[in-house]
């Protein structure tokens, strides 16, 4: 190939790149709308939108590079698509909902048990200081790792394990953030949510619908319980 041929192929190549990237950034604008108009008609977190940095992160987050090579043309559909071994990346409005409850600010630690793709956590780093995640498949929590890396999402520290004891050294958290179905609250991740802090975790068993809970413990140490929408997420799985 000359030298002319060789320009010409990288330029077509760097077009395609570019058409690619057009076309998943307006998918990822059409879904955050489509999050938007759910959020104002459900009002699951009680307020008539959700918060506009929320919405933000939402629009910039890349999930098309969080989900396997098949899934990619349904990148920005509001619903869960599968990851392989048995999981799924969550749906973006639950996601967006999550995270919004949460009230995440600038300065937060986060705790998220469940790291799956490493959507949520990066959905998390582009609104708190720090995110930590725990992922109890092996396979699962090598790819998110590399995949966060590679993406530069520098402020997600993952770790390989059981998330129902929590990632004690790094607490107390501003806020944890459970994505996967507990059949109660686990005692530990409530033990390392500061006074103040804010906690969002679906609870019930595996085959009925879930409770998405919301709980916040007061600076005296109380637990106060918010039921947020009825949701189906995979099981907390471990030896707890
Ligand atoms: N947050 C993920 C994302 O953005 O892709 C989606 C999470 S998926 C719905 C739930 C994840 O929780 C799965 O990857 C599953 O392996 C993980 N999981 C289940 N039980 C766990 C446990 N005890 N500790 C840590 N992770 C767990």
């Amino acid at each position: 190939m000359n030298t002319r041929s060789s320009v010409l192929l990288m330029l077509l190549l760097t077009f395609t790149v570019n058409a690619d990237d057009v076309d998943y950034a307006i998918a990822r604008a059409a879904m955050v709308d489509e999050v938007h108009f759910y959020a104002t008609l459900a009002r699951d977190t009680g307020e008539e939108a959700l918060n506009e940095d929320v919405m933000q992160a939402l629009g910039t987050v890349e999930r098309h590079e969080f989900v396997p090579a098949r899934q990619k043309p349904f990148a920005y559909e509001n619903r869960p698509l599968p990851i392989g071994y048995g999981q799924t990346i969550s749906q973006p409005y639950i996601v967006a909902i999550m995270t919004d409850l949460i009230e995440p600010g600038r300065d937060d630690i986060v705790l998220e048990i469940g790291t799956g793709s490493g959507y949520q956590a990066a959905v998390l780093a582009k609104l708190v200081k720090h995110v930590y995640s725990i992922e109890i498949i092996e396979a699962l929590a090598d790819e998110a790792s590399a995949r966060l890396a590679r993406l530069r999402y520098d402020n997600v520290t993952t770790k390989l394990g059981d998330g129902y004891y929590g990632w004690e050294e790094h607490g107390p958290f501003d806020a944890i953030v459970v994505t996967a179905a507990a059949s109660h609250v686990p005692p530990p991740l409530v033990r390392q949510l500061r006074p103040g802090g804010r906690m969002i975790i679906p609870v019930g068993g595996q085959f009925m619908t879930q409770q998405l809970l919301l709980l916040e413990k007061t600076d005296d140490g109380t637990v106060i319980t918010r039921q947020i929408a009825a949701v189906s997420f995979v099981p907390l799985t471990g030896k707890h």
